[in-house]
């Protein structure tokens, strides 16, 4: 692990054993951790017994902590010689703001290199056995913020006509507005979809519905964070299923 360099690794969405072999090897090695909250604190067990662990992330009570905090903390420490990890909930640089932590290294002359993680949308996939682009079924899949009120003005319609299976990513307290946008965009009512929560971690939860039967906001609030919900006719697929109010299964 050279000093001017920092390592950007991506967590996974929980389940430790979805961590790359590389990811351990250099967590092993690492003697300074900033951390965001979506990290399953269990990953931590693997690094060395001296590493320091620095817990950045803004849900665990450091509303205050920006960004930019962050960005010059790291920089700090590679300046003091100190052998850097970074280590983000799923993938870096699927809105886990890898990118702005790159591009300010980058800025400040220090190497960085991504370790990738598995993203929400494929940990779900696979503990849910959601096929996201099974054949004749969807044409590919998107991956969305459903933070509809920072500005993300993108099309509803664009993709309510892709054909592509949704992934929405931090959508669960804009849920009710984000399904009427796709019904209005032209999307069938009876198009499965299904929120999950902590996917991979034994706390995972699904709630399986339509858009013509979206959950009301109380369930939403209760189902809890963090969560992302998947849309598209593909969800019929899933092994793990409830009820879906509304839709046969596909057999
Ligand atoms: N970089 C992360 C995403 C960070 S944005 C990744 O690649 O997965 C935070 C959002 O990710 C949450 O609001 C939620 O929508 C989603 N998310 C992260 N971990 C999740 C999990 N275990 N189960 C469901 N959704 C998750």
């Amino acid at each position: 692990m050279s000093q001017d360099k920092v390592f950007l690794i991506g967590a996974g969405p929980g389940d430790i054993e979805l961590l790359t072999l590389k990811a351990v090897r250099i967590l092993k090695q690492a003697e300074v951790i900033l951390v965001d909250d979506l990290v399953n604190p269990e990953i931590l067990q693997l690094a060395g017994s001296l590493a320091q662990v620095v817990y950045v992330g803004k849900r665990c009570g450091n509303r205050a902590i920006s960004q930019d905090f962050i960005n010059r903390k790291i920089i700090q420490l590679v300046h003091q010689g100190k052998k850097v990890v970074r280590l983000k909930g799923g993938d870096p640089f699927i809105f886990g703001r890898g990118g702005e932590e790159m591009l300010a290294l980058d800025k400040a002359g220090i190497v960085v290199e991504v370790i990738p993680g598995i993203t929400a949308a494929m940990g779900i996939a696979a503990s849910l056995g959601i096929p996201l682009t099974h054949r004749g079924l969807s044409l590919g899949v998107t991956l969305v913020t459903g933070h509809t009120q920072n500005g993300s003005n993108f099309s509803w319609k664009a993709l309510a006509k892709s054909g592509t299976t949704l992934v929405i990513y931090m959508g669960m307290s804009d849920l009710t507005e984000i399904v009427s946008q796709l019904l209005k965009a032209g999307m069938s009512p009876l198009t499965p979809a299904v929120a999950v929560r902590d996917a991979t971690c034994v706390t995972e939860k699904q709630l399986f519905f339509t858009l013509g039967t979206v959950p009301d906001q109380a369930e939403i609030m209760k189902f809890g964070k963090p969560a992302s919900v998947i849309v598209g006719e593909v969800v019929m697929l899933a092994r793990r299923k409830r009820a879906i109010k509304g839709v046969t299964r596909v057999a």
